[in-house]
């Protein structure tokens, strides 16, 4: 599966999308990672209205991709433009008979993401592309014009899709064959439980015993069982 990423800020992916079972997965070619800046996608020069208004310093490479909302408002608004050209150019460099891509676009209010979409979308698509909003999100003729799928990751506003691009990311890798470990994948195909222990059998701690619950240390995996689906 290949993942690209729409983002200004691509620093933000490196340190969680090199370790652990992400950074294995991108080593052994199981999924691959690309990222594209909006602000490749914007000529300075038709910006320097939104210099202004943005009050920011005016330098000679620097590329707003935002500009005042209409209807007013405090925030800035992504503007359309950059988005759907970077969009485009992951859709040119994407081309080929048995591609099936998705372009997911991030606002806090969309439809929520769950375990069962993250199953389908690796049996579904060959190709996702994640577009991260920040400021007060992108205009909307983004979604229109690219017929995205509109995904929340919860009832709350984060600062941008960056987190919500990961969430996925790893989620959906994780339904991919080869790349949990064994061990991991085994652990998947049985009933798990978000309740879980460790040694030592009796935790003291400030004159308290904390004990791990009895039927685990019973040996008998059916109550085991029965106790995780509880
Ligand atoms: N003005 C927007 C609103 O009220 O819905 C909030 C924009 S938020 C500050 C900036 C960006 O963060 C959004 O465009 C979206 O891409 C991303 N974002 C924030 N919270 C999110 C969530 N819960 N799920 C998915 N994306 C989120």
């Amino acid at each position: 599966m290949r993942f690209y990423i729409i983002t200004i800020f691509p620093k933000m992916f490196d340190s969680y999308l090199k370790e652990s079972i992400l950074g294995r997965a991108i080593e052994n070619k199981l999924i691959s990672i690309k990222f594209y800046n909006p602000r490749d996608f914007i000529k300075p020069a038709r910006n320097a209205y939104s210099i202004a208004v943005a009050g920011g310093a005016l330098q000679n490479n620097y590329k707003p991709v935002d500009d005042k909302p209409y209807g007013g408002g405090p925030g800035m608004v992504m503007k359309a433009e950059p988005v759907v050209h970077a969009v485009n150019k992951v859709l040119n460099a994407v081309k080929g008979k048995n591609k099936k891509i998705l372009i997911i676009n991030f606002i806090p209010n969309a439809e929520k993401f769950t375990t069962e979409l993250a199953k389908k979308i690796p049996k579904k698509y060959t190709d996702v592309v994640l577009i991260c909003g920040r400021y007060e999100g992108i205009d909307a003729r983004v979604d229109k014009i690219l017929k995205t799928q509109k995904i929340s990751i919860g009832d709350y506003v984060l600062t941008g899709g960056e987190l919500p691009a990961m969430v996925l990311i790893d989620s959906i890798s994780r339904q991919i064959p080869g790349v949990l470990g064994k061990y991991e994948s085994l652990e998947e195909e049985r009933v798990s439980s978000s309740e879980v222990y460790t040694r030592p059998e009796v935790l003291k701690y400030k004159e308290k015993n904390y004990r791990v619950p009895k039927v685990l240390l019973s040996g008998n995996h059916k109550k085991i069982e029965d106790w995780k689906q509880r």
